[in-house]
Protein backbone atom coordinates (compact mmCIF):
# COMPACT_ATOMS: atom_id res chain seq x y z
CA UNK A 1 0.00 0.00 0.00
CA UNK A 2 1.24 3.38 -1.41
CA UNK A 3 1.68 5.74 1.96
CA UNK A 4 1.69 9.76 1.41
CA UNK A 5 6.03 10.75 2.43
CA UNK A 6 5.58 14.44 2.15
CA UNK A 7 2.94 16.67 -0.17
CA UNK A 8 4.70 20.35 -0.88
CA UNK A 9 4.14 23.46 -2.89
CA UNK A 10 7.11 25.08 -4.91
CA UNK A 11 6.02 28.92 -5.78
CA UNK A 12 8.17 29.10 -8.52
CA UNK A 13 11.61 27.15 -9.87
CA UNK A 14 13.91 28.10 -7.09
CA UNK A 15 12.06 26.56 -4.83
CA UNK A 16 12.09 23.31 -6.67
CA UNK A 17 15.55 23.65 -6.80
CA UNK A 18 15.75 23.67 -3.50
CA UNK A 19 13.49 20.30 -3.19
CA UNK A 20 15.57 18.84 -5.61
CA UNK A 21 18.72 20.04 -3.71
CA UNK A 22 17.02 18.51 0.06
CA UNK A 23 16.55 15.26 -1.48
CA UNK A 24 19.77 14.84 -3.23
CA UNK A 25 21.78 15.34 0.40
CA UNK A 26 19.26 11.97 1.22
CA UNK A 27 19.85 10.07 -1.73
CA UNK A 28 22.06 6.79 -1.95
CA UNK A 29 23.55 4.53 -4.98
CA UNK A 30 20.13 2.06 -5.56
CA UNK A 31 17.75 4.49 -5.07
CA UNK A 32 14.68 5.28 -7.64
CA UNK A 33 12.85 8.17 -7.92
CA UNK A 34 9.47 7.87 -10.14
CA UNK A 35 8.84 11.45 -11.50
CA UNK A 36 5.23 11.57 -12.49
CA UNK A 37 3.21 14.74 -13.73
CA UNK A 38 2.10 15.75 -16.95
CA UNK A 39 4.28 17.94 -19.96
CA UNK A 40 5.59 21.19 -18.43
CA UNK A 41 5.10 19.64 -14.95
CA UNK A 42 8.58 20.47 -13.83
CA UNK A 43 9.89 16.70 -13.75
CA UNK A 44 13.13 17.51 -16.31
CA UNK A 45 13.71 20.46 -14.10
CA UNK A 46 13.58 18.67 -11.10
CA UNK A 47 15.83 16.15 -12.07
CA UNK A 48 17.91 18.67 -13.27
CA UNK A 49 18.46 20.45 -10.16
CA UNK A 50 19.15 17.50 -8.42
CA UNK A 51 21.64 15.79 -10.86
CA UNK A 52 23.72 18.99 -10.91
CA UNK A 53 23.56 19.54 -7.17
CA UNK A 54 25.21 16.08 -6.98
CA UNK A 55 28.56 17.35 -9.19
CA UNK A 56 31.50 19.67 -8.67
CA UNK A 57 31.20 21.08 -11.89
CA UNK A 58 27.72 21.17 -13.05
CA UNK A 59 27.12 19.87 -16.36
CA UNK A 60 24.76 20.49 -18.80
CA UNK A 61 21.37 18.36 -18.10
CA UNK A 62 19.07 18.44 -21.08
CA UNK A 63 15.85 16.30 -21.21
CA UNK A 64 16.27 12.90 -22.08
CA UNK A 65 12.95 13.06 -24.08
CA UNK A 66 15.07 12.03 -27.52
CA UNK A 67 18.03 9.91 -26.06
CA UNK A 68 15.51 8.08 -23.47
CA UNK A 69 18.62 7.88 -21.18
CA UNK A 70 21.37 9.88 -20.05
CA UNK A 71 23.96 8.97 -17.43
CA UNK A 72 26.24 11.37 -15.17
CA UNK A 73 29.21 11.16 -12.89
CA UNK A 74 28.53 12.29 -9.87
CA UNK A 75 29.42 12.50 -5.90
CA UNK A 76 27.30 9.58 -4.89
CA UNK A 77 28.20 7.32 -8.39
CA UNK A 78 26.71 7.10 -11.62
CA UNK A 79 23.23 8.52 -12.06
CA UNK A 80 21.22 7.38 -15.11
CA UNK A 81 17.90 9.91 -15.62
CA UNK A 82 15.49 8.23 -18.33
CA UNK A 83 11.87 10.35 -19.25
CA UNK A 84 10.41 6.79 -21.47
CA UNK A 85 7.39 9.06 -22.73
CA UNK A 86 8.77 7.74 -26.20
CA UNK A 87 9.20 4.16 -24.98
CA UNK A 88 7.45 1.75 -27.61
CA UNK A 89 7.21 -1.33 -25.42
CA UNK A 90 8.57 -2.56 -22.07
CA UNK A 91 10.94 -4.58 -23.48
CA UNK A 92 12.78 -1.29 -24.56
CA UNK A 93 13.23 -0.54 -21.04
CA UNK A 94 15.28 -3.68 -20.64
CA UNK A 95 17.57 -2.89 -23.18
CA UNK A 96 18.25 0.51 -22.12
CA UNK A 97 19.62 -0.97 -19.01
CA UNK A 98 17.56 0.50 -16.61
CA UNK A 99 16.17 -1.90 -15.35
CA UNK A 100 19.78 -3.20 -14.56
CA UNK A 101 20.39 -0.32 -12.92
CA UNK A 102 17.48 -0.61 -10.63
CA UNK A 103 18.87 -1.27 -6.72
CA UNK A 104 22.37 -0.67 -8.38
CA UNK A 105 22.60 3.38 -9.29
CA UNK A 106 20.66 6.36 -8.25
CA UNK A 107 17.77 6.71 -11.29
CA UNK A 108 15.52 9.24 -11.97
CA UNK A 109 12.74 7.93 -14.00
CA UNK A 110 10.25 10.59 -16.04
CA UNK A 111 6.81 8.75 -17.49
CA UNK A 112 7.13 5.32 -15.30
CA UNK A 113 4.32 4.24 -15.94
CA UNK A 114 5.85 2.70 -18.90
CA UNK A 115 7.81 0.68 -16.76
CA UNK A 116 4.75 -1.64 -16.38
CA UNK A 117 5.91 -4.77 -13.67
CA UNK A 118 9.51 -3.52 -13.95
CA UNK A 119 8.66 -0.99 -11.54
CA UNK A 120 10.78 -0.71 -8.32
CA UNK A 121 8.80 -1.39 -5.20
CA UNK A 122 11.44 0.34 -3.36
CA UNK A 123 10.82 3.84 -5.42
CA UNK A 124 9.86 6.79 -4.24
CA UNK A 125 7.25 8.54 -6.74
CA UNK A 126 6.81 12.12 -6.89
CA UNK A 127 3.76 13.66 -8.54
CA UNK A 128 3.82 17.29 -10.24
CA UNK A 129 0.82 19.05 -11.20
CA UNK A 130 0.20 22.51 -11.57
CA UNK A 131 -0.52 24.93 -8.19
CA UNK A 132 -2.71 28.11 -7.62
CA UNK A 133 -0.12 30.35 -10.02
CA UNK A 134 1.55 29.98 -13.01
CA UNK A 135 5.01 29.35 -11.49
CA UNK A 136 3.31 27.06 -8.66
CA UNK A 137 3.55 23.24 -8.11
CA UNK A 138 2.02 20.55 -6.36
CA UNK A 139 4.38 18.03 -5.59
CA UNK A 140 3.13 14.48 -3.57
CA UNK A 141 5.89 12.22 -3.22
CA UNK A 142 4.29 8.77 -2.06
CA UNK A 143 5.93 5.31 -1.86
CA UNK A 144 5.39 1.59 -0.58
CA UNK A 145 8.84 1.35 0.99
CA UNK A 146 8.15 2.81 4.70
CA UNK A 147 11.88 3.82 5.38
CA UNK A 148 11.25 6.92 3.12
CA UNK A 149 9.49 8.77 5.69
CA UNK A 150 12.43 8.57 8.27
CA UNK A 151 14.68 9.52 5.53
CA UNK A 152 13.11 12.38 4.49
CA UNK A 153 12.35 13.45 8.06
CA UNK A 154 12.40 17.35 8.29
CA UNK A 155 13.40 17.51 4.68
CA UNK A 156 13.36 21.34 4.07
CA UNK A 157 13.34 22.53 7.59
CA UNK A 158 17.42 21.51 8.18
P1 LIG B 1 8.39 18.11 -17.63
O1 LIG B 1 9.73 17.46 -17.60
O2 LIG B 1 7.53 17.74 -16.45
O3 LIG B 1 7.66 17.94 -18.92
P2 LIG B 1 9.92 20.57 -17.54
O4 LIG B 1 10.67 20.44 -16.27
O5 LIG B 1 10.64 20.32 -18.80
O6 LIG B 1 8.59 19.69 -17.48
O7 LIG B 1 9.30 22.04 -17.64
C1 LIG B 1 8.74 22.68 -16.53
C2 LIG B 1 8.62 24.14 -16.87
O8 LIG B 1 7.88 24.80 -15.86
C3 LIG B 1 9.98 24.81 -16.94
O9 LIG B 1 9.99 25.75 -17.99
C4 LIG B 1 10.09 25.51 -15.58
O10 LIG B 1 10.89 26.68 -15.63
C5 LIG B 1 8.64 25.88 -15.34
N1 LIG B 1 8.27 26.08 -13.94
C6 LIG B 1 7.55 27.11 -13.48
N2 LIG B 1 7.36 27.02 -12.16
C7 LIG B 1 7.99 25.89 -11.76
C8 LIG B 1 8.14 25.26 -10.50
N3 LIG B 1 7.60 25.75 -9.35
N4 LIG B 1 8.85 24.11 -10.45
C9 LIG B 1 9.36 23.58 -11.58
N5 LIG B 1 9.26 24.13 -12.81
C10 LIG B 1 8.58 25.28 -12.91
MG1 LIG C 1 10.64 16.12 -18.99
Amino acid sequence: MSAQVFSIVTHDPAGTDDLARAIAERLKPGDTLLLEGDIGAGKTHFARALIQSLQDSPEDVPSPSFTLIQSYDTRKGELLHADLYRLNSSDEVIELGLVDAFGELICLVEWPDRLGTDRPDMALTLHFRAGETDDARVIEAKSDAPSWTSRLKGLLND
